[in-house]
């Protein structure tokens, strides 16, 4: 039986990992099916402190697995399929096989959220995609036009990454104003391949004939005029969904699927925490999932303690 598993290894998974390793609790970490979480997608890292230069988010991550696995914890590359959460010990099925603990940190951070658009979902992989650094650098994108949705930081971190690779990036945002932060913001409307196409939402990927994109159909929100924009790529970038599907009979959650922590990281279930994404519908930082990764393994080995006792 595992005293800890933690479900997630992004910042908040790592994090509550490298502390309730410190704390002798040898955590078992199930990486989810992307290890490292949504910082490996991204390019450089400006604003985890400790580097001034900025890191790469792939490499920060490494780095924190590393830092966690010398204190002893494990990291085990897997899914979580089901969770039995009814009554302790927990029971999780991964990949085929049970495992069973006495704490649960669910760190299932979150996934990007899709148009629901049938023509996007038919084009995915074929010019639709949801991560620029990912993917920016195919063939098929190369000094071709290329449309980037959404208006946060995401968005103008995408557009601004594939000014590299792209003829020109078209931000289409639903609203007149970017929701980024005020240097993205500005970066990206500074920056000479970048036009934003304000008030405007896809209704249709254009392709599907083709099997591959070759346009989007827009529709201005405050004119309700059509028109299209031809492009090789569309990189879909509003935001995320939480991942706690798995969780949603047990554990109280908002209608979003937000898992709502109670006191500190605890949740509605004795001896199941939260941490990170998947519960934090405002911050969604690398440096506050760190941060609730470790309040959810403090929490966790002072509710093991107390069992103890
Ligand atoms: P976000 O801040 O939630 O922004 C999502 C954007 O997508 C918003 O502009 C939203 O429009 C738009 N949107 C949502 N649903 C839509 C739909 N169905 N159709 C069209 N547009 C839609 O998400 P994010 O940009 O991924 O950022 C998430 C968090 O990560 C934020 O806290 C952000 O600061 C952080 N982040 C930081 C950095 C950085 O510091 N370099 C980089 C990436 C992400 P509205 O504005 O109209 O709501």
């Amino acid at each position: 039986m595992e005293k800890v598993v933690i479900i997630g290894s992004g910042c908040a998974g790592l994090a509550a990992a490298l502390y309730t390793a410190r704390a002798n609790l040898q955590p078992l970490v199930v990486t989810g099916r992307q290890p490292g979480g949504l910082l490996t997608t991204t390019t450089i890292v400006e604003n985890y402190p400790g580097f001034p230069e900025g890191v790469d988010g792939y490499e920060l991550m490494v780095r924190m697995q590393k830092q966690a696995e010398r204190f002893g914890a494990r990291v085990k590359f897997g899914a979580v399929e089901s969770a039995d959460l009814s009554k302790p010990p927990f029971a999780l099925k991964i990949d085929g096989e049970v495992v069973e603990a006495e704490t649960i940190i669910i760190a299932s951070g979150a996934s990007h959220r899709h148009l629901g658009l049938e023509s996007e979902h038919k084009l995915e992989n074929k010019g639709v995609t949801y991560c620029a650094t990912c993917d920016g650098a195919l063939p098929i994108f190369r000094n071709q036009p290329l449309v980037v949705v959404g208006g946060g930081d995401s968005a103008c971190e995408e557009a601004l990454f594939l000014t590299r690779f792209g003829s020109s990036v078209c931000l289409v945002h639903r609203r007149d104003t970017l929701r980024a932060s005020r240097i993205m913001a500005q970066r990206a409307l500074a920056h000479p391949k970048i036009k934003p196409v304000w008030d405007s939402v896809v209704t249709e990927v254009l392709g599907v004939a083709q099997n591959k994109v070759t346009g989007v159909r827009l529709k201005n929100l405050k004119t309700n005029a059509e028109s299209t924009i031809d492009c090789a790529g569309i990189f879909v970038a509003i935001g995320h969904v939480p991942n706690t599907q798995l969780f949603k009979s047990a554990v109280e959650m908002d209608q979003s699927g937000y898992i709502i922590p109670k006191r500190g990281a605890a949740t509605n279930v004795p001896g199941v925490f939260v941490a990170g994404d998947c519960a934090d519908r405002v911050y969604r930082q690398a440096v506050t999932a760190a941060g609730l990764g470790c309040a959810a393994a403090i929490d966790a080995e002072r509710y093991l303690a107390s069992l103890s006792h």
